[in-house]
């Protein structure tokens, strides 16, 4: 029935956000080529077929970061991955990161123009991870280059701070600058069990060497499951340790890299943030060694790279609202 497909057409194109998709039903072949022909004339897209509808997504952008905070927009926050290799083998690593990884750096010209082009790109915060940042010979150059441009937060493992590496962290901006230092547990047994023996110990030493160094220090745990009683006594312990409460990250381990178990994690289930490799452009920096998650190879110009991200968004959340519609009970 003809126009009974177009009827229904034009009613739920109608009610469409820009951008955004949603069914039409077909009982026909001669249906589905109406619905081609009319998307075509008016600028729509038909994303997908199925046996009893289609899916026809309204022209126009959608806001697909209408809800999310400001600081959680894709683009807002760009994360470097500076190296791939560790100090550690960590059993859960979301890169597979150890001493025998390639190093992979993204390298201090590529950083530099990288942060001349962030601001006006639309970056507001800049993270630097790796592997362990600190192995890099040339990492307070690194630093400086960021924190010239942008809030820094320098992920680390604290374990390094002896030395050179201790003179380098000396040298770094407190102005503009969090360490952001990895601790699972208020006492030595789950972290040393993923990290490591005596890993535990030392980290808590950089900790404190960061404190009395002056540096605002973050800290992150990563944990197996969900236990409010032990974040609590968590919590008490990074108090007394001197971490402020918007200071301490405690999230799940994903199950990305090395891990074997944890939360599962892909583009349809994760807000982008885009992140920045000597490999290319990855969705998040959870999963920043998987080719099922790299948008692109081209870093260069940054802001393009960014809008593939965003745009790839858009196309997830379409796909979801999509299947919202035909599925409502799900
Ligand atoms: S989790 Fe961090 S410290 Fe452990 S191996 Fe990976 S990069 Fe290194």
């Amino acid at each position: 029935m003809s126009t009974a497909v177009l009827l229904d057409l034009v009613e739920v194109v109608g009610r469409l956000p820009p951008g955004l998709a949603g069914p039409v039903t077909v009982r026909s072949p001669e249906d589905v080529r109406l619905v081609e022909t009319w998307c075509a004339r008016h600028g729509h897209d038909l994303v997908e077929r199925r046996p009893d509808a289609v899916i026809v997504r309204r022209k126009g952008l959608a806001d697909p970061l209408a809800g999310l905070p400001a600081g959680h927009r894709p683009g807002w926050r760009l994360w470097l991955y500076t190296n791939y290799d560790c100090n550690l083998a960590c059993d859960y690593c979301c890169v597979r990161s150890s001493p025998q990884t390639a190093r992979r750096a993204l390298g201090l010209d590529r950083i530099r123009r990288l942060m001349d082009e962030a601001p006006a790109a639309g970056v507001g915060e800049v993270f630097l991870t790796g592997g362990e940042p600190f192995l890099l010979p040339d990492i307070a150059d690194i630093v400086g280059a960021c924190v010239a441009a942008l809030p820094t937060t320098l992920l680390t493992n604290g374990m390094l701070f002896r030395g050179r590496r201790l003179d380098a962290l000396r040298s770094l901006p407190r102005e503009g600058l969090a360490l952001q230092i990895s601790i699972d547990s208020p006492t030595p047994g789950e972290h040393d069990r993923h990290r490591g023996a005596g890993t535990w110990r030392r980290a808590v030493e950089g900790v404190r060497v960061a404190l009395a160094e002056g540096f605002r220090v973050r800290v992150a745990a990563t944990v197996g499951a969900r236990d409010p009683a032990g974040e609590e006594a968590f919590h008490a312990w990074l108090g007394e340790l001197g971490i402020p409460r918007h200071d301490r990250v405690i999230r799940r381990i994903a199950r990305r890299g090395a891990a074997e178990e944890g939360v599962a994690v892909t583009e349809e289930t994760l807000i982008p943030e885009v992140t920045v490799s000597a490999d290319g452009v990855y969705w998040h920096p959870v999963a920043a060694d998987d080719e099922d998650t790299l948008v692109t190879r081209e870093v260069f110009p940054l802001a393009r790279a960014i809008e593939q991200v965003r745009k790839r968004f858009v196309e997830h959340r379409s796909r979801q609202d999509a299947a919202a519609s035909v599925f409502p009970c799900a």
